[in-house]
């Protein structure tokens, strides 16, 4: 394993004209992340899983751009606004039974894939049936999963209601404009919807090039953090960059020695097509390596989960 030292550049860009959002685009959120899952899935050991998401994540495409603009309520975004918080946190926001609703087509539509496992179309099967026959039962696995917990029994239905809440929050996010997101909000969390980021990406292009954007995976808003500080705890000098030897260039693991957590920095520069989800999805190894060197995972990806 390669460690990369900091070399404490500061960014020396005039910040006034870094955008401090990038918001998602509904024609192509998940378009470009299934055709990403498609290109990484050849040659990578977890292969089979990134080919089962592409085909979930086509129907989040088809869920998505049959949705009509959101309407916002005015009062919770001026409340938002107001006390410098995310406008539609998971806690305080109303879900509209359409998520459910979401789901169902989301499910219908991994049964009727040809290709997609047996055992999967069994998962989306029995889950269907849940959805139909005890809907409230499905209501409280979200609030668990938004929660960041993981009922013990829920472990192969997680990936396939969290694609449906994916779907349903970045329906409301490509409602949005940058002037509804306030200029304040929390360290740390997705000033959109309150959620933990995935992963950063370094973009290029535009007034975009060279700076570093948080990605959210459940809204899929991405939001500007100056590089070279710790997304967790915003240390600044204890940060250090890991990559594997000999491994796919553009990805790196940022590792903060003094809360001991690591989050995956994707530099666009390198690997163009990529997507924060999809691509910390096909590379695991570098957590196994970060485990192996003792530090945390600040954070997880919504489509997989770890029983613990
Ligand atoms: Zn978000
Ligand atoms: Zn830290």
């Amino acid at each position: 394993m390669q460690r990369i030292l900091p070399r404490g550049e500061i960014e020396s860009l005039d910040h006034t004209s870094i955008p401090r959002l990038r918001l998602p685009v509904r024609a192509s959120v998940f378009a470009d992340r299934a055709a990403r899952l498609r290109q990484l899935a050849t040659d990578n050991p977890a292969g089979a899983y990134l080919l089962l998401l592409a085909h979930l994540v086509d129907g989040q495409h088809k869920q998505l751009s049959a949705l009509p603009a959101a309407a916002l309520p005015a009062e919770v975004l001026a409340t938002a606004q107001t006390h410098g918080m995310p406008p539609l946190l998971a806690s305080g926001w109303k879900r509209d039974p359409q998520w459910l609703s979401i789901l169902g087509s989301l499910l219908n539509h991994m049964i009727n894939t040809p290709g997609v496992p047996g055992a999967a179309q069994q998962v989306c099967q029995d889950l269907l049936n849940k959805a139909q026959s005890t809907p409230q039962k499905l209501e409280d696995l979200a609030d668990a999963l938004l929660a960041e917990q993981l009922p013990e029994q829920d472990g192969a239905a997680a990936p396939f209601v969290m694609a449906a809440l994916q779907v349903y929050w970045t329906h409301l996010a490509c409602s949005l404009t940058e002037e509804q997101l306030s200029v304040i909000s929390p360290f740390g969390v997705c000033p959109s919807c309150g959620s933990l980021p995935v992963a950063s990406v370094v973009r290029v292009g535009g007034r975009e090039d060279g700076c570093r954007y948080m990605c959210c995976p459940r809204c899929s808003v991405e939001w500007h953090l100056v590089r070279v500080t710790c997304s967790h705890c915003e240390d600044t000098k204890s940060v250090a960059y890991h990559a594997i030897e000999d491994g796919p260039e553009g990805i790196k693991a940022e590792s903060c020695d003094k809360c001991h957590t690591y989050r995956k920095i994707f530099y666009q520069e390198k690997q163009l097509g990529l997507d924060p989800v999809a691509d910390d999805l096909a590379s695991l190894a570098l957590d196994v390596l970060m485990g192996e060197e003792g530090y945390s995972r600040a954070s997880g990806n919504p489509l997989l989960w770890h029983q613990s």
